[in-house]
């Protein structure tokens, strides 16, 4: 393990790129959201490619499940927008009256309907009149043209915000999208450590007791929850800022963040974290054999890069070269760029020619890009990690800090591996 570098990155200089980028849509976001919210649906209103994304991205990382679907935009709707908020109206009524087991309908914009300017809040605000109580209609954005792919997370969270009720009660809550599993372990540490109450955006059920207000502390689980942030702020919640529970150290200095704010003793910190802690420092060590002294470049992405690059950096002895994101909120990212020790550049935006000539020139170990990039740079002989595979797989906290190191070991592994096979 690195020590805590003195100056840390928190105020490195950021390459600001405004060009093309190649990322997925924040429609993406569907795919693991409705495993979540268990009673909700997620009606996109798009077109056939927004279906065809959904449809094809939901067969390939998961079992469908019929939680969400498409109110497809034909061509005519684009020429009468008085047609299209009515077929909008016909085909929800249609929807909750063969489902009766929705409770939450999430409908979501497109590039489509952003073209066309169809005024989802103003139908969301209609059709819950129409429909509530029993439905609670939200609305939020998956364009492309607004967002990238983990954002749409992030609008999806904000949005219901200011939906929930008034909490007069301090309670923690935490925020982000996890697997059940890893969901799971973090309260049970939580518990075991004697906080509460904890509640859960987003929560699996609209019936479950979920409140804010300014009693309520927040612990963000995603660094990409950027407005969801914000919407918490003013509903006058109070952020914990923390590195994000990536790794052995992330995890700790999470969960030491969340202790600290609920006065848990130092004793009982460590009579419950240290038998998860040595686990996950074995486990990482295993990987870091293989990374350790390796380079690493980050194309933005998901938003988990600089946590990600702070935690190969740090915990797996890795040098990174660029640490490309999407957008850089110092307020939720900034005590990961503490602790990273000076070097890395970091890029916000992107301007894909620029990024590609610089990840070419400085021929990484390992680089973390989007599916659309991995193919030709693996063709140009770069070894490649596919960014989405780390949205899609447990990766939080302890027990998973193994798996973690492994999913940036297993390429470089693999590569080293066909070498020496090219070489017999
Ligand atoms: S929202 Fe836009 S980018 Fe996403 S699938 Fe639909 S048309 Fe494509």
């Amino acid at each position: 393990m690195k020590d805590t570098p003195e100056t840390g990155c928190r105020n490195a200089p950021i390459l600001k790129e405004r060009g093309q980028r190649e990322v997925f849509c924040g429609l993406t976001s569907i795919i693991w959201l409705h495993r979540k919210m268990q009673d909700a649906f997620f009606l996109v209103v798009g077109s056939r490619t927004c279906a065809h994304l959904l449809q094809s991205a939901a067969g390939v990382m998961i079992f469908a499940e019929p939680r969400f679907g498409t109110a497809i935009l034909e061509e005519t709707d684009l020429a009468g927008m008085a047609d299209a908020q009515d077929e909008l109206d016909r085909e929800v009524s249609r929807l909750l009256s063969r489902r009766p087991d929705i409770r939450q309908l999430f409908l979501v914009g497109s590039c489509p309907s952003e073209v066309i300017k169809i005024d989802l809040e103003k139908a969301a605000e209609r059709l819950t009149t129409q429909h509530g109580p029993h439905v609670r209609v939200i609305n939020f954005s998956g364009s492309g043209i607004e967002t990238t792919f983990t954002e749409g997370e992030d609008a999806c969270l904000a949005a219901i915000v200011p939906t929930l009720p008034k909490a007069d009660t301090r309670q923690l809550m935490l925020v982000g999208a996890l697997p059940d599993v890893v969901q799971d372990q973090a309260l049970d540490l939580l518990g075991r450590m004697g906080i509460g109450p904890i509640t859960v955006l987003p929560s699996a059920r609209a019936d479950d007791p979920v409140a804010v207000g300014p009693d309520t502390v927040f612990a963000l689980t995603q660094p990409f929850l950027g407005a969801t942030h914000a919407a918490l702020t003013r509903r006058g919640a109070r952020h914990l800022p923390a590195p994000f529970p990536f790794g052995e150290q992330g995890t700790t200095a999470w969960l030491r963040a969340v202790a600290d704010e609920f006065g848990v003793s130092d004793e009982l910190f460590e009579q419950v974290t240290a038998a998860p802690r040595d686990r996950a420092r074995r486990a990482v060590a295993q990987a870091a054999e293989t990374l350790s002294g390796k380079s690493v470049f980050f194309f933005p992405d998901s938003q988990l890069e600089i946590p990600l690059a702070r935690f190969l950096t740090r915990e797996c002895g890795m040098n990174a070269v660029e640490v490309g994101a999407p957008f850089i909120h110092k307020d939720l990212v900034g005590p990961d760029m503490e602790l990273m020790a000076q070097g890395p550049v970091f890029s916000e935006g992107q301007d894909v020619d620029l990024q590609l000539d610089r990840a070419r020139a400085a021929r990484p170990d390992l680089t973390v890009c989007g599916l659309g990039l991995a193919n030709p740079l693996e063709a140009e002989g770069l070894t490649t990690k596919w960014a989405i595979e780390l949205v899609f797989t447990p990766v939080h906290f302890y027990e998973q800090a193994g798996d973690l190191a492994g999913l940036f070991s297993r390429p470089i592994r693999r590569r080293d591996l066909l070498k020496l096979e090219a070489a017999e």
